[in-house]
């Protein structure tokens, strides 16, 4: 029975599919550090963490029983990929289990902004009546300005169309546009259309400080922006300097530059204190049906890699995604990727007497990934005739 050991408060939807799976599950609330993290690992097949386990080069040495990280998550930073790849552990995260709560969040804060309902809610606490239409709108009819136009831009796109938003887009990256949707050739083409203008870039170093004074400058008077994206991507000197202009009428920031450690930690920004523009701390993807969505895909993930060898949408292996086939012996054969792998497999499975049922194969830059198929009992020479190879990185044999 394989051993999961799942740190830092992951959701129970996790221990569930994979205790369904026949898994061993050992569960720890918090983080570990580098030696306990070493010591806990001994005999553990699957590990599962947040954001605050370091799974480095030395943690990874010192397991060898490892199969599999799952990064219960959005961002790897916190794993050495690079030295996992090297030892044959697949790493997954969960790329796109919060996009809905982003998209979501988005659309409540275009209608707050546009509404101005945070000056109001203010001003009531503050037992002002200010009952008044100036500044006010409706969000149909007005254009929405979409930059990047990945999974969380599309899917704004779709929910802006619905509330009667003409929707436009910027994306350096060439993208289908859904519904009425429509590609702008430029990012200032896109200011200039734009009644809101929302970043949903992903964090390339290339993007930072990409949204500044000029870009701003760039907007239609009265039009309002959100960042939900990365902090570093936009310049908030900048943009605290348009809205006390009043050249943007508002605006919506979740993500800062520096952001605080710690729950309860003090918050600082030149943001604080302006009018019309809500602040949320980094919370766009925090809910707890993207905290079930991310527990239910990663351990999802996490057991058909070993049940199957899939590393489909894996952030360090080859990508295959593999179907179970019960009547089928399998081998899936990690390797450096040098010429000649596939030709050495096939004649040593050939050498051996073995008909191939079928066969894939996979790069990513210095690897290579070969899952092969075969209806007889894989005969113990086979794997040692492969698995002895000075490019072999890790040979598995799933039945
Ligand atoms: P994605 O990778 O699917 O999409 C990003 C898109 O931006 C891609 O289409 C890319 O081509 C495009 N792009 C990159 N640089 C660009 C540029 N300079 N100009 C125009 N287009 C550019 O990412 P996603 O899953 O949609 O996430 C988008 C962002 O949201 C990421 O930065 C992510 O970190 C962030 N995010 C924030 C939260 C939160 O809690 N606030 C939660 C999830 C994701």
């Amino acid at each position: 029975m394989p051993t999961a050991l799942l740190l830092e408060n992951l959701h129970p939807q996790a221990r569930q599919i994979l205790e369904t799976a026949g898994f061993d599950v050992v569960t720890r609330t918090g983080a570990l550090d580098e030696g306990e993290l070493i010591e806990a690992l001994a005999g553990v097949q699957v590990l599962g963490i947040r954001s605050k386990t370091h799974v480095s080069a030395e943690v990874l040495a010192a397991a060898p029983d490892l199969e599999v990280v799952g990064a219960f998550c959005i961002g790897t930073n916190q794993i050495d990929l690079h030295a996992a790849a090297d030892r044959g552990v697949a790493v997954f995260n969960a790329p796109f289990s919060n996009t809905r709560s982003v998209v979501e969040i988005a659309i409540a804060d275009i209608i707050a902004l546009t509404r101005r309902l945070t000056v109001l809610d203010t001003e009531m606490h503050a037992g002002v009546w200010n009952k008044s239409a100036t500044g006010a709108h409706e969000v149909r009819g007005r254009t929405l300005g979409i930059i990047g136009y990945g999974n969380i831009g599309t899917q704004l796109s779709v929910l802006a169309e619905n509330l009667g938003m003409s929707v436009v887009f910027y994306d350096t990256a060439e993208k289908l546009a859904l519904g009425n949707a429509r590609r702008m050739d430029t990012l200032d083409e896109l200011l200039e259309t734009a009644d809101v203008v929302t970043l949903h870039v992903d964090g390339r170093s290339g993007n930072a400080g990409m949204f500044g004074a000029k870009q701003f400058a760039r907007m239609r008077p009265g039009a309002v922006f959100l960042n939900l994206s990365r902090g570093f991507v936009v310049d908030y000197a900048a943009l605290r300097e348009a809205v006390l202009s009043g050249h943007v009428a508002g605006a919506a920031v979740d993500v800062f530059p520096v952001e605080p450690k710690r729950k309860g930690d003090p918050f600082e920004s030149e943001l604080r204190g302006l009018p019309n523009v809500i602040l949320t701390p980094h919370t766009g993807g925090s809910t707890e049906e993207a905290q079930e969505a991310i527990g239910r895909f990663v351990a999802n993930k996490v057991r058909d890699h070993l049940a199957t060898g899939s590393t489909n949408l894996s952030v360090n292996l080859p990508n295959l995604a593999l179907d179970q086939r019960p009547d089928a012996h399998r081998i899936a054969y990690l390797h450096r990727n040098v010429p000649g792998v596939l030709a050495t497999i096939n004649a040593t499975l050939a050498e051996h007497g073995v008909n191939i049922e079928g066969q894939l194969l996979a790069t990513r830059g210095e690897l290579g990934y070969v899952v092969t198929d075969v209806s007889t009992l894989i005969d113990p020479a086979v794997v040692q005739a492969l698995a002895g190879r000075p490019e072999s990185l890790r040979l598995r044999l799933l039945s």
